[in-house]
């Protein structure tokens, strides 16, 4: 008999998604409703973050959200602090800190965040799936109602179904909105009536029709065919990723429990499928990590179940690496993970440089384009600039300016430099220079731009004079 540490597991299931059967239908699937310590932990979390969902969007820091994201106007608010078109840069090492994380954190804890964070999973597990046991039962009823032929009970519950998740759909498509544009705005619609914002209205209803699609009826298949993260496991895990694993080592030869008798070496797995009738992607965790494994623990509850009824320790199933398993190592913290966390801390350095040093007015100044200096009636030199002024936030910004490294007068045109509150104003000033203070045709000059006593930039530009 080969050694439990070699056994060597059938690998054809990989040819084929669980969910899909021979002839290229749909298998859906009905898993049985999952009980134990993790999927209490996980409703608790999901408590959590459907409160944070639904509550996010009310919140606001000096009347601004706390959290939006419109990428129609280009305009996103983190933590109440503006970002527009102007913040790309720090937008775009937002972006790759994240996508770092991201990749950091799969790396070791493999596809975790989809089991426990997703907003997918959390919905589709934790909010549509409970309704749909509280509706239509669980797994064996499901299975039953979808074969029967269609009566009174079978109209009844479906329509039941379809009522309440469209009418969930609807209300997760508005906060949705509200992410997008604020819920001032969606507020505003609704009270305004549909009538006034029909475009916006038949918006909603499409985002309503998909996230109804998603969970009545398309569900695990965005995680095994349409999530972009999904896909990228195969490239990210490797023997060390602590993923929700089934120890073959000590589960195999998986012997039911009336062959224990006459076998001659027993592995703990007694061959039940409780694991498998839970699993929400249809998969069989024994085959080994799978791309369709959200991770969502379910299996280790089941299994646990079990193993408490055979008296045999928990765990056959839990959170743990290959390699844990293959050779009952400890996890180790791998040269990749370091060097991906020194990246990581590289990054979240630069971006909380450029967060903590960030100003409220964006300011740009251009000497006027084409124009050449001009020789004032009181004999000074005048050159002609255009300062650009972008107001990140509510209130109204006024600036003022100052030479910094010459002699000089800085005169507005018009009005003082006054921007509005989120407003964008490009305004002309004249710079006067004496003509003995410019050595040069092109002078190097410095322009302090202030908002009150504070120095929020230094300006560099040159001045145009004769040549000497
Ligand atoms: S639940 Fe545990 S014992 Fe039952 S088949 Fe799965 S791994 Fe084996
Ligand atoms: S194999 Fe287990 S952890 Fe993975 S999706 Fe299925 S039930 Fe969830």
């Amino acid at each position: 008999m080969k050694e439990n540490k070699d056994i060597e597991l059938d690998q054809s299931f990989r040819d084929s998604v669980a969910t899909i059967d021979e002839k290229g239908h749909r298998r859906y699937i009905h898993p049985k409703k999952p009980k134990g310590r993790l999927y209490n932990a996980r409703t608790y979390a999901s408590i959590v973050y459907l409160i944070i969902f639904f509550s996010l969007p009310f919140i606001k820091i000096d009347g601004e959200p706390f959290f939006m994201l419109n990428v129609l106007d280009r305009k996103f608010i983190f933590f109440g602090q503006i970002f527009g078109p102007q913040d790309f840069f720090i937008f775009a090492l937002g972006m790759i800190t994240f996508m770092i994380f991201v990749i950091l954190f799969t790396v070791i804890f493999g596809r975790v965040f989809c089991g426990w964070a997703c907003p997918q999973t959390i919905f589709m597990e934790m909010v549509f799936r409970k309704i749909e046991y509280w509706i239509d039962g669980d797994a064996a009823q499901q299975r039953k109602l979808r074969e029967m032929p269609w009566n009174g009970e079978k109209i009844r519950k479906r329509l039941t179904k379809i009522v309440v998740f469209y009418a969930l759909s609807f209300l997760i498509a508005n906060f949705f909105m509200a992410y997008l544009i604020g819920m001032d705005q969606v507020k505003l619609y609704i009270h305004e009536g549909i009538t006034a914002h029909f475009g916006t209205f038949a918006t909603l209803l499409v985002f309503s029709g998909i996230f109804f699609f998603v969970y009545y009826w398309f569900r695990e298949q965005v995680c095994i065919v349409v999530c972009p993260y999904g896909r990228l496991q195969g490239v990210l895990l490797d023997k060390n990723s602590i993923v929700v694993a089934y120890d073959y080592v000590r589960g195999e030869p998986r012997t039911k429990p009336k062959k224990i008798a006459d076998t001659e070496k027993a592995g703990d797995c007694i061959d039940c499928a409780a694991c498998v009738r839970v699993c929400p992607t249809g998969i069989d965790i024994r085959n080994g990590t799978q791309l369709e494994c959200v991770n969502c623990t379910a299996c280790i509850d089941a299994c646990d179940a079990i193993m408490d009824s055979v008296h045999k320790p928990r765990g056959l199933i839990r959170f743990a690496s290959d390699k844990n398993i293959k050779e009952g190592a400890k996890t180790k913290i791998t040269s990749r993970e370091i060097a991906y966390s020194a990246v990581l801390a590289l990054l979240l350095s630069v971006l909380a440089f450029l967060l903590a040093t960030r100003d409220d007015v964006d300011v740009t100044v251009l000497r006027a384009s084409g124009a050449v200096y001009q020789t004032l009636q009181d004999g000074r030199l005048g050159n002609v600039y255009n300062i650009k002024m972008a107001n990140k936030v509510r209130k109204e910004k006024i600036v003022t300016l100052k030479l910094e490294n010459i002699e000089g007068e800085i005169q507005v045109v018009g009005d003082t430099l006054k921007v509005e509150g989120e407003g964008y104003k490009t305004q002309p000033f004249i710079i006067k220079i004496k003509p003995e203070f410019i050595k040069q045709r092109k002078t190097p000059i410095e322009i302090g731009v202030y908002e009150g006593d504070k120095k929020i930039k230094t300006a560099k530009t040159t001045f145009m004079g004769p040549a000497r």
